[in-house]
């Protein structure tokens, strides 16, 4: 910054919003190996299904449209997943990711100052997202699922949006049906309930986007269907809501191999569900490993990662060890580890290296 302004005279920095200059990117390590536990990707490729329809869309030349711009609307796969879920398509809008509709939600709803209450800890693009788009963050600890601090903050009537992640990443914990029912019923701002691990956990809110129109529900294809690199995401809500939400939607966003990507994935919903299934059970396996880890204190969790607290950097120990894993230094002492669940070779290797492992 500093060579740049001092060759022409040109601060970039000094253009930038004032409010932003403190802050920090939100960047994420490109890392590929073995043992990538670090974003709770799916372990699995894709299914043979879906290569050899790839294949074959890229081998009939009718096909070969990557020239064109893409379907703007998601017509095909926001008809599939309003069929899946037994919706409208006026009630489902597409996004780069779900990040995409997070900044998409900040950017609508909010006005400069108004404020968005988060659980603490939560996904960090809430806050991210609130900051860019001029929001003030209001963290809220959540207790035994004690709902009630929640709709206390958001009583104010600055607050404008809510983000609540069932299961909650890092934690993994899910918040019930009537949980999320009274925040919905007891506050009069939207309401974004992010089911990012929906399918880990079950069941879903989104057939109540019928009783409740401040509700919106994110769902994504990088964790469960294994389409991280192909960014979707996806809203469901009352049509008004969508209707407002597609207001910061760019006109082309998702790429056409990602939209056939998730329209085909969809049809391969069976094979899907035995893979989390299979991967439910690798998490039951892992918590029953590391919980008999006399240092370490591990949570339960309804999604495909587990944190893991202790004394011990245990991030820094599995990094050493060739396993990509989540860290996040603590203020005190304790560390928080989030690991993300895979094969089972992948999870005997964590048990491994922690097993061998003294507590400090
Ligand atoms: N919500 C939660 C809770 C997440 O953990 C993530 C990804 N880590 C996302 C949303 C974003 O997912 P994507 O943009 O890949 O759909």
């Amino acid at each position: 910054m500093n060579a740049d302004r001092n060759q022409n005279g040109f601060d970039v920095a000094r253009l930038m919003r004032r409010d932003l200059r403190d802050m920090e990117n939100y960047a994420v390590p490109f890392r590929r190996g073995p043992y990538k536990l670090d974003s709770n990707e799916s372990p699995f490729g894709l299914p043979d299904a879906l290569r050899r329809r790839l294949i074959a869309w890229l081998e009939d030349e009718k096909n070969e449209d990557l020239h064109l711009y893409p379907d703007g609307a998601n017509t095909r796969l926001r008809g599939a997943l309003a069929e899946l879920w037994g919706v409208a398509p006026e009630n489902v809008t597409c996004g780069v990711g779900s990040d995409q509709l997070i900044d998409g939600i900040c950017r609508v709803f909010l006005e400069p100052g108004d404020g968005v209450v988060v659980l603490k800890p939560t996904f960090g693009m809430y806050a991210v997202s609130a900051r860019l788009n001029h929001g003030k963050v209001r963290e809220v600890p959540l207790r035994d699922g004690d709902v009630a601090e929640i709709v206390r903050a958001a009583s104010d009537p600055r607050v404008k949006v809510v983000f609540l992640c069932s299961p909650n990443n890092p934690t993994g914990q899910s918040l019930t049906e009537g949980e999320i029912c009274s925040v919905l019923s007891d506050v009069r701002c939207l309401v974004v309930v992010d089911e990012a691990y929906g399918e880990f956990a079950r069941p879903t809110m989104i057939p109540r986007i019928r009783d409740y129109p401040n509700m919106i529900v994110l769902r994504t294809f990088s964790k469960a269907f294994g389409l991280a690199g192909a960014r979707v995401g996806y809203a469901v809500a009352a049509a008004e809501a969508i209707d407002a939400l597609d207001r910061a939607k760019p006109p082309f966003n998702l790429p056409t191999l990602s939209q056939l990507l998730a329209t085909w994935a969809i049809e391969e919903w069976q094979e899907y569900s035995v893979r989390v299934a299979h991967l439910n059970e690798r998490r039951e396996e892992l918590y029953r490993e590391l919980e008999k880890i006399p240092w370490l204190e591990v949570s339960r969790s309804d999604a495909n990662f587990l944190l893991v607290r202790s004394e011990r950097d245990v991030g820094a120990l599995l990094e050493e060890n060739g396993i990509f894993v989540r860290r996040y230094p603590g203020a005190d002492r304790v560390t928080c580890t989030r690991i993300s669940v895979g094969t089972a070779e992948q999870n005997g290797k964590v048990v491994e290296v922690l097993c061998g492992a003294e507590p400090r």
